[in-house]
């Protein structure tokens, strides 16, 4: 059926400015790495772009590898670009990646100019785009020169395909060097996608100062822990849980212990009159430093509830105290 963009789709998100750029984010964004590729449902995949598009969530997360299999998101998304989201790609921030493996032999991965730039155009075929909005180095490789990787994101900006540049799961100390080449360079590092969630707090222990001095923007990857921050895994493992699929997020990584902190939290949460992925992502968003929650959905029901995490960001010093004794690392 054709599609419409709901009129109102900007009456309810808060947009939160990028770092000290000029570009707003979505408080909460939406990532394609599970849900979307080759192996699943396209009309499924295609009703939460929908969506999200629907309740104000304008920045969409890619990779080259995003699938399976690899390629296929980027494609899927295409897909939907070319029939639904056409009159309103420049409502949209459409960003993708490369670092991690990609296709056979020793130019399909890591950080080199060679590998970056191919991958970036192989991209942009698969969209149907002629520039992406951002294009990230996935992953430091510590085998490439920084000045390398750097200088490749800077090239595709000059290109013109790419509007801006960011860097994944960079290290404190890795990120003000790859902010400062960037910046001798010309061209300012937008942003930083890490990982981070109450059961994942490494980048309270220095990167957020870090961008928070050198002006880089953040989104947090994986706000969620994949969906153990939900009650779904309270009573064992639901068959179309990610858990039972193998892969990226697995049933050993349900641990007692993790489970009692997780039921903890739910208990939290409740409390709040908030489901545990809502407060979970009100967590995240809690730290200003904080651009943009990037969860993954696999169903129009998910994306609604998370997005109604929206209704409730402020938390009291007391339940802040009670949630740091929950959550972990
Ligand atoms: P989340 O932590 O948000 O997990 C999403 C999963 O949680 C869903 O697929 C679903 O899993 C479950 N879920 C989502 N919403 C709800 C809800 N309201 N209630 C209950 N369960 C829910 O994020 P992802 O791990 O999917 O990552 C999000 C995005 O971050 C990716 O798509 C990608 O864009 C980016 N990312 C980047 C990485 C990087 O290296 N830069 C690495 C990983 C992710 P289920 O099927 O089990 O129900």
């Amino acid at each position: 059926s054709p599609y419409r963009a709901a009129d109102d789709r900007y009456a309810t998100m808060p947009y939160r400015r990028c770092g000290r750029s000029g570009l707003d984010l979505p408080a909460i964004s939406l990532g394609l790495w599970h849900n979307f590729g080759g192996a699943d449902v396209f009309e499924t995949g295609r009703a939460v772009l929908r969506r999200a598009f629907d309740r104000g969530v304008t920045h969409f997360d890619l990779a080259n590898n995003y699938g399976p299999p690899y390629g296929s998101a980027e494609e899927n998304f295409g897909r939907v670009l070319a029939s639904d989201f056409k009159p309103y790609r420049d409502e949209m921030i459409i960003s993708t990646k490369a670092g991690y493996d990609m296709w056979p032999g020793p130019y399909g991965i890591g950080g080199s100019r060679k590998y970056l730039i191919a991958s970036l155009d192989q991209s942009l075929r698969r969209i149907g785009l002629d520039y992406v909005d951002i294009f990230y180095s996935h992953r430091v490789d510590p085998t490439t020169p920084l000045e390398e990787t750097m200088g490749a994101l800077a090239q595709v900006v000059r290109q013109g395909k790419a509007l801006y540049v960011g860097i994944s799961s960079y290290s404190a100390e890795m990120t003000a060097k790859a902010a400062a080449l960037l910046k001798e360079m010309g061209v300012p590092c937008l942003i930083h996608q890490p990982s981070y969630s109450l059961l994942n707090r490494w980048i309270e222990r220095g990167l957020l100062d870090t961008l928070k001095d050198t002006g880089i923007g953040c989104i947090a990857f994986s706000p969620l822990a994949q969906g153990l921050l939900s009650a779904k895994y309270l009573n064992g493992v639901p068959a179309d849980a990610r858990a039972a699929k193998g892969g990226s997020f697995q049933e050993g990584m349900l641990t007692v212990e993790a489970l009692a902190h997780v039921r903890a939290l739910n208990a939290i949460a409740e409390r709040r009159g908030q489901t545990l992925a809502q407060m979970a992502i009100s967590w995240v968003l809690r730290d200003t430093r904080v651009t943009s929650a990037l969860v993954g959905a696999r169903t129009v029901a998910q994306l609604d509830d998370s997005l109604d995490a929206l209704g409730n960001l402020a938390f009291t010093e007391a339940e802040l105290a009670e949630i740091d004794t929950h959550a972990v690392d």
